[in-house]
């Protein structure tokens, strides 16, 4: 039913064009219309020259629109418009548009077709808003979620990978050397007479001890697919991917050593005078899925027999 039909006294009234531009051109969105047999602009609202700083009359065909795009986003958005258009679909697009200055700011163009009666376009008329405001917030908010990712997958006190990391990444390991039909290795490393190290020196230099071991293990695990996390309090643990015994007992050492090199003073260690860690090691060729916790446990009970054997030391192929 058009508004003609509308019986008189009903409170509908005719609107005078007049009024129709004024609201179109007092609204914070621009309105635009093309004539689709030319390609050119039939309209723009004259909100775009405040807003990009280019003329309304400056808007002469789809050229000039496809132009004043930014370049990453021109292909993709003339390509999808073109193609919505032809096949008569409404549809919206964001995009970068340039502004006579020589920045960008982000638009949202809403486009209806308007098709003849015989089904062909006759035109497009859309709104374009910005939404460099909306843009901006969803920036920061990916970027914050981008950290929060990180933080959650992070051991608050040292910066290396948390529990629930190692979960993920020993299963992902798991599977990809089960596929590859490659060994994959794990160390756990823990620090020995922890407690006593808390109790002689405090907590805060127990939490900075801790620290300098995670950095120490850090540098002496160099491949870069090799992962370290906190297991537990004073407990780490290596997951070396592609990696057969011989290699992860090196690795091993080398931490070992390392951590005794850092020489940091451990007066009532029954081990020695300085921190000192056990390691075990273990190195498998995945067979079957559910075996991953008998290996990590395999492992675990190789670090607890280097520390009934006098701590200080690496057990690697069972005994
Ligand atoms: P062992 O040589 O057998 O490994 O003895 P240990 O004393 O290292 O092991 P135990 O499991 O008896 O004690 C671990 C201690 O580690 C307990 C606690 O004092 C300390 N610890 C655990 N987490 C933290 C932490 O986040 N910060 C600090 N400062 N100490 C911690
Ligand atoms: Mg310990
Ligand atoms: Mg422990």
């Amino acid at each position: 039913m058009s508004s003609n039909d509308v019986p008189r006294g009903s409170g509908r009234q005719e609107i005078d064009p007049a009024v129709y531009k004024t609201l179109l051109e007092s609204t914070k969105a621009i309105p635009w219309k093309i004539d689709w047999s030319t390609m050119r602009f039939a309209y723009i609202g004259p909100q775009i020259e405040e807003l990009l700083g280019w003329t309304p009359e400056s808007w002469a065909t789809v050229q000039d629109w496809a132009d004043r795009m930014h370049p990453d986003d021109r292909q993709r958005v003339v390509d999808f418009c073109v193609a919505q258009s032809k096949a008569g679909v409404d549809h919206e697009a964001d995009y970068r548009a340039l502004t006579k200055e020589g920045s960008y700011v982000w638009l949202r163009d809403v486009v209806h077709v308007v098709r003849n009666p015989d089904g062909s376009v006759d035109s497009l008329i859309g709104f374009m808003f910005d939404i460099s405001e909306r843009k901006r917030t969803e920036e920061r908010l990916m970027g914050l979620q981008r950290e929060l990712e990180d933080l959650s997958f992070k051991d608050g006190l040292t910066g290396v990978g948390n529990r629930r990391r190692f979960d993920a990444v020993l299963e992902s390991e798991w599977i990809a050397a089960r596929d590859a039909k490659r060994p994959l290795s794990l160390v756990m490393i823990d620090i020995d007479c922890f407690k006593q190290y808390n109790d002689r020196y405090g907590h805060v230099r127990g939490d900075e001890c801790l620290q300098r071991v995670a950095q120490t293990l850090r540098t002496n695990a160099t491949r870069p697919r090799d992962f370290l996390a906190r297991y537990g309090g004073e407990e780490f643990v290596l997951v070396l991917p592609d990696t057969d015994a011989n290699g992860a007992e090196r690795v091993a050492a080398r931490c070992r050593d390392a951590i005794a090199a850092e020489a940091i003073a451990h007066e009532t260690s029954t081990v020695a005078p300085n921190v000192t860690v056990s390691i075990g090691v273990g190195t498998i060729v995945p067979a079957d899925e559910d075996a991953v916790k008998r290996f990590v446990d395999e492992v675990d009970r190789r670090l607890y027999s280097a520390k009934e054997r006098g701590r200080n030391m690496v057990v690697g192929r069972a005994l």
